[in-house]
């Protein structure tokens, strides 16, 4: 049984009067061959930036670790081809492929995960460099040891953003990989339930993940046998159901408090596609150096859920869909909904990279804005219960301190669905985001006045 959030929306009509999935729903997942140069960036995750430990000139091997650093919070950064390192610049290594494809020494492994303990599991998923691959790239490691105790872990298969099928064709083609995943992370966690969360628009997935847990339990002959069995749970269609704090209310019906995290809440929240990382890690000793990844839009000729090399750019990835049917008016890194606008196609494929979307001008024409007219649809569809019309209105006036203190921009989760609905075409997430930056801004100028003074304080003492 479910728990049906307050708010959120059908996104549909606005975007071309359809979700935009069957455009690459039924694409099987594609492996594109290794471009011949890739450009990895130091910082594809919440957290310090890595250092590269490679330099130009050097030859590099699949899986090689190039880059790292001393700082917790982080994620390692590995080679995705073999070749010459050919530069390091703008924040990225660029390596040449060679074409051998050779992994580096050891690599894959071939161990049974079952057979190792929970730090070693824990160290094996750190080295590999994982990070939540929904977009979020936060250190999976550091999500894995967290400061509360947790009940219950949720792998996150709702994929509720428009266009993106990449979850879906993992789900429905590699289920074993994901599930192994799950029952790997339930004995890091050491969790009482394990949901694999997945939306009613994806029969094909929730059948094939239901299959490989019976198996995959039912063939267990270790003492992880014991573990909770993965149960497939079913959520209505309806976006932002992937948003952590929405499905953890669907699936539990516990509330994380505003400002709060999920382990508050006593969960843990991995995307699908990272938990298939992590038994590749475990298992296999395989760093995140690919992922799958779709490419849609009605301005791409062939949609397709690629398994593309991290670092591949956006350019070869499209190239490889046969390049663009008609001129697209925007291009977009993730979902219509919460995707950001890209200005060129020079930009690599990241470990958080859910998808690249092309949109002709039919789909991304929505008229010019107007002023709000209080109709309060915004209001009804906003799932965090904030007052978004407001919070526009407090944008466009730079009043940052009223929407932070009055108003809890903070609590804004970006989902866009206020926009989304606004019949006067306010580009409302746009002003919060712009809001939300001016708030940062603010606390680190706040801060360091503070510390000014408190210096200053210090010194006359001595
Ligand atoms: S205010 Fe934020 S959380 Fe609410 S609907 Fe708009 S984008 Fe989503
Ligand atoms: S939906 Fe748009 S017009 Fe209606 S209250 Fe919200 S901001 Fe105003």
């Amino acid at each position: 049984m479910f728990q049906r959030f307050f708010g959120g929306i059908h996104p549909a009509g606005r975007i071309g009067g359809t979700e935009g999935k069957e455009l690459a729903r039924d694409a099987a997942i594609e492996a594109m061959p290794a471009p011949s140069v890739v450009a990895i960036p130091l910082s594809q995750h919440i957290g310090a930036p890595c250092a590269p430990c490679v330099k130009p000139g050097e030859r590099v091997l699949r899986g090689q670790r190039i880059a790292t650093t001393e700082a917790f919070l982080h994620a390692d950064i590995h080679a995705s081809v073999a070749g010459k390192v050919k530069k390091i610049e703008n924040g990225a290594v660029v390596i040449e492929s060679d074409g051998t494809d050779e992994w580096v020494e050891g690599l894959p492994l071939d161990r049974d995960w079952h057979a190792m303990e929970k730090d070693d599991l824990l160290a094996a998923i750190k080295d590999a460099g994982i990070v939540g691959m929904g977009g979020a790239t936060f250190p999976a490691f550091v999500k894995l040891q967290p400061k509360k105790s947790v009940d219950v872990l949720i792998l996150n298969g709702a994929e509720c953003e428009p266009y993106l099928t990449a979850d879906d064709r993992l789900m429905r083609e590699e289920p074993e990989r994901v599930v192994e995943g799950a029952r790997i992370l339930a004995r890091v966690l050491s969790v009482r339930r394990v949901v694999l969360a997945v939306e009613e628009n994806k029969p094909e997935a929730v059948e094939a993940l239901t299959k490989a847990a019976d198996a995959l339990v039912a063939a267990d002959t270790s003492l992880d046998k014991s573990l909770p069995k993965p149960e497939v749970v079913t959520l209505p269609t309806r976006y932002p159901q992937g948003a952590e704090k929405m499905l953890i209310y669907a699936v539990t019906g516990r509330e994380v408090p505003l400002g709060g995290l999920p382990m508050d809440a006593g969960a843990v929240v991995q995307n699908v596609g990272t938990a298939a990382a992590i038994f590749d890690a475990c298992a296999h000793g395989i760093p995140l150096i690919e992922r799958i990844t779709t490419v849609s839009g009605d301005a791409i000729q062939t949609p397709k859920n690629l398994r593309v090399r991290i670092g591949t750019s956006y350019q070869d990835a499209i190239d490889y869909c046969g390049g663009f049917s008609e001129t697209p008016d925007k291009i977009l890194a993730g979902g219509p909904m919460m995707g950001r606008a890209q200005e060129s196609l020079d930009v690599p494929i990241t470990k958080g990279s859910s998808g690249i979307l092309a949109l002709t001008r039919k789909i991304t024409e929505h008229g010019p804005e107007l002023n709000c007219i209080r109709c309060g649809r915004c209001v009804q569809a906003c799932p965090m219960g904030l007052i978004p019309s407001m919070l526009s209105i407090l944008g466009q006036r730079k009043d940052v301190t009223k929407a932070r203190d009055d108003y809890g921009v903070m609590n804004c989760i970006e989902c866009g669905c206020c926009t989304y609905v606004c019949p006067a075409k306010r580009n409302i997430v746009q002003y919060i985001r712009v809001t939300k930056g001016a708030v940062k801004a603010l606390a680190a100028k706040e801060k360091a006045k503070a510390q000014a003074a408190a210096q200053k304080k210090e010194a006359a003492k001595a």
